[in-house]
């Protein structure tokens, strides 16, 4: 029975990566997310359904457009695939529990966030107050209306806290550091645990984009490097091990 459930969550993954690929592009070159319908950027063919099938249809079509032959991004299936790796991940780390309705919630604001971050080096502000309501909502149905109100709070500080970073960054460098997305993302990201694993999270985040952004600098001579998906990729990483405050002073405390 887990690996059938496994297999029906990585399968939604697919439907929703697709739709979050369209959602990302569309959001930040300001189209409508339903009209018009799927269609190929360069010669406007409209998809037909056999077209729209997630990562298949990309294979069968040879990664190439119908009408016209011109290519498509490679990023179309790949952000398919990986949302279905997530997904059956989230189900087979949480079961049927609330927490598994928080970890898709993040694990679709990461995908979201891949796209629009990597494409256009934005994460739109639709974005973040959707998933900001999304994660309240969540709080209060799990931690009552007084603890939703609490992370609000912690969230806030975070915003405070990213903003005040970022002030200092720029005096620092003399150039803009973190961009104004990452610090919207980092204040309901904030929302979702307490502050110390927040912080925790942000540290992951700087260590994994350490790499990542020695590469881009000599590989593609890119000075921009977004931020957002370390971030979001540390609080998924931290929210799958179930990392909690306490042990983090546990951990503290021995060294
Ligand atoms: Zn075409």
């Amino acid at each position: 029975m887990e690996v059938f459930f496994i297999i029906v969550f990585a399968l939604f993954g697919l439907v929703f990566g697709s739709f979050f690929n369209v959602v990302g592009l569309r959001l930040c070159k300001g189209e409508n997310l339903a009209f018009p319908g799927s269609h190929c950027p360069k010669c406007n063919h409209m998809l037909k359904y056999y077209e729209l099938v997630p990562v298949f249809s990309y294979i069968f079509l040879k990664g190439r457009c119908k009408n016209c032959k011109e290519k498509i991004s490679i990023m179309y299936p790949v952000i398919e695939m990986f949302t279905a790796v997530l997904f059956a991940v989230c189900y087979y780390v949480y079961g049927f529990t609330p927490e598994l309705f928080l970890g898709l919630l993040l694990c679709s604001l990461f995908i979201i966030i891949i796209v629009t971050d990597l494409n256009y080096y934005i994460i739109p502000d639709s974005i973040v107050i959707t998933f900001g309501i999304l994660i309240f909502i969540y709080n209060i149905i799990t931690k009552g209306i007084l603890d939703a109100a609490t992370y609000v709070l912690f969230g806030f500080i975070m915003f405070l806290f990213m903003f005040a970073l970022m002030k200092f960054g720029n005096f620092l460098f003399k150039e803009e550091s973190l961009g104004g997305g990452d610090i919207k993302l980092m204040g309901i990201l904030g929302m979702t645990v307490k502050p110390l694993v927040s912080a925790l999270s942000l540290t992951l985040a700087a260590i994994i984009a350490l790499p990542c952004s020695l590469f881009f600098l000599i590989k593609k001579k890119d000075k921009i490097i977004p931020f957002g998906p370390f971030i979001v990729a540390a609080f998924i990483i931290l929210i799958f091990t179930g990392i909690d405050t306490k042990d983090i002073i546990d951990f503290l405390m021995r060294m």
